[in-house]
């Protein structure tokens, strides 16, 4: 272990090195069988943050990591902070194309990767300008990440970044089509978990599963980094499955777990339900959506209750919260609106705030509100105004006891089986098949995927499509889970004066009954 310095703010890499010193045997990390304490992932994390500035990595610069959840990730990110550089996680699922975009948006240094996506990688090496590409076991062309662990010491002098400098890049897209980078600093994430951990029932004894991927900040900060902040143990899963989930809780003795509600309808329609031991769970949290009565319902049976909460990439991610009673009797809230030490209220569109019961716009001001986008000033101005309040794009409404209810959105975007979907994005590439003379894309209630990716579309004379064809025909641009899962047809878009498409409109006359979980 390398030695200690007196942290000036908590920033992320001080933090785990403090914890490894607080508890060094402490099981911190298992995945795949094998269990890091404390004071072994410290370690890794300070070599591999000794590898980093060898390799050329100053303060501020940036280290992307790619791949599905696995220890190496949790490791770069903690060695980026101790290096003093800005950790840029990617979802696994874009295409070559889309990951050539936010690599070159954020002007990655070095690239962190898993070996069955360095082939995507490669195939697009042409366009990027990554300066070290790292692979997480083996790959031609690529420096494997554990030999560059065991061939470095411990850091010598680890970098403490102050509360305003960036520690993560998370790319979102928000209200239009090309992904921006959210920049969360150690500051945003220090206090976001502050709240958190003033209103979770977060224990140094838990041990959380986590399966919902760790590039996103539902994945990342509720639970996982919150655990192990306590001093808990986290047990990783590379992906999620509804009966493997089922099986680490009972083996690992899990006593929480963060996920969306499709996880847990899936895990609650697996026949292993039924029979799988689960008395080690304390409660579940889930967020991304509101938890549905019968789902609620049903995991009440096997004596289990729900904390949720709201939140975005750009609050990191709390906003709104609500404990395990509260979110029995608040069915379909989002949150309680007072949190410890943020604020949130709901405007019109003169940013006035709206009268209880009214709906608006909800904002969010407090410590862990995001600093901006990546090198984009004008996105930045268009969502924080000068009060510093955030503008989420959701329309909210609040109860008489101060709950808020998610009503709508401003912004279009799509959330199908807990992952983003901007329409934006989708119709540009689909608008260049040929069939297609006007289309919109739209997000309608499914039971399994909570919205259904939906193209609706009117064709060019003469011309026919299928939803396969059009799939097909958006493949190589489009990661998978943002393509259709339902094509209806119109003659033409409705479109309001200025020509605008009507896409509530389209929401209302394609949504029917709701089957239940
Ligand atoms: P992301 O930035 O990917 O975390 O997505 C944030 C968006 O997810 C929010 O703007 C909401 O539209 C939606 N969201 C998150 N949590 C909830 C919730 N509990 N209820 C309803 N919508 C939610």
């Amino acid at each position: 272990m390398s030695r200690i310095d007196t942290p000036q703010t908590m920033d992320l890499g001080s933090w785990i090195a403090r914890r490894a010193a607080i508890g060094p045997h402490r099981q911190a990390l298992t995945f795949d069988g094998a269990t890091l304490t404390f004071g072994e992932f410290a370690d890794r994390v300070d070599r591999l943050a000794a590898a980093l500035v060898a390799g050329g990595v100053t303060p501020g610069d940036r280290v992307a990591y790619l791949g599905p959840n696995h220890p190496m990730f949790l490791t770069a990110l903690f060695a980026s902070a101790r290096a003093g550089a800005t950790f840029v996680p990617l979802n696994f699922r874009l295409t070559g194309s889309e990951l050539a975009y936010i690599l070159n948006d954020c002007g990655a240094h070095t690239l962190i990767a898993d070996a069955a996506l360095t082939g995507t990688v490669d195939a697009v090496a042409g366009e990027l300008s990554v300066s070290r590409k790292v692979v997480v076991t083996a790959a031609d062309g690529w420096e494997p990440a554990e030999e560059i662990i065991a061939g470095s010491a411990p850091i010598a002098e680890p970098a403490h970044p102050a509360a305003d400098e960036l520690a993560v890049i998370m790319y979102t897209s928000g209200t239009t089509g090309r992904p921006k980078g959210a920049m969360l600093t150690h500051g945003n994430l220090f206090w976001n978990n502050v709240n958190a951990l003033l209103c979770l029932d977060v224990e140094a004894g838990d041990i959380t599963y986590c399966a919902a991927p760790l590039f996103h900040i539902g994945g990342l900060n509720v639970t996982t980094l919150l655990t192990l902040q306590k001093g808990g143990h986290v047990v990783l899963s590379a992906a999620f499955d509804p009966v493997q989930a089922l099986a680490d809780i009972e083996t690992h003795r899990i006593t929480t777990m963060f996920g969306v509600p499709a996880m847990y309808l899936f895990m609650s329609q697996v026949p292993q339900y039924e029979t799988a031991d689960l008395s080690s769970l304390r409660y579940l949290v889930c967020g991304g959506a509101p938890v549905p009565e019968p789902l609620m319902r049903r995991y009440a049976e096997r004596g289990l209750a729900f904390a949720q909460g709201y939140g975005l990439t750009e609050t990191a991610p709390l906003a709104l919260v609500m404990g395990l009673d509260e979110s029995a009797a608040k069915i379909g809230a989002a949150g309680n609106k007072v949190l410890p030490l943020s604020d949130v209220r709901l405007v019109d569109a003169t940013n006035t705030v709206v009268p209880k019961g009214s709906p608006g716009e909800i904002c969010v001001r407090g410590p862990q509100v995001m600093v901006g986008y990546w090198q984009n000033p004008g996105a930045t101005a268009a969502v924080i105004d000068d009060e510093g309040w955030f503008h989420t794009g959701d329309v909210g409404r609040e109860d008489d006891d101060g709950y808020i209810y998610v009503v709508d959105r401003v912004k279009d975007m799509v959330i199908s089986g807990g992952e983003n979907v901007y329409p934006a994005e989708v119709e540009s590439v689909l608008y260049s098949h040929p069939a297609v003379a006007e289309i919109a894309i739209i997000g309608l209630p499914d039971a399994k995927w909570g919205e259904a990716v939906t193209a609706v579309i009117a064709t060019a004379a003469g011309q026919t499509v299928t939803l396969e064809e059009l799939r097909e025909f958006a493949a190589d641009q489009l990661a998978r889970y943002k393509l259709p899962l339902r094509l209806e047809f119109v003659d033409a878009l409705p479109r309001n004066p200025s020509g605008k498409v009507l896409k509530y409109q389209l929401r209302e006359q394609y949504t029917t009954a709701v089957p239940s979980a």
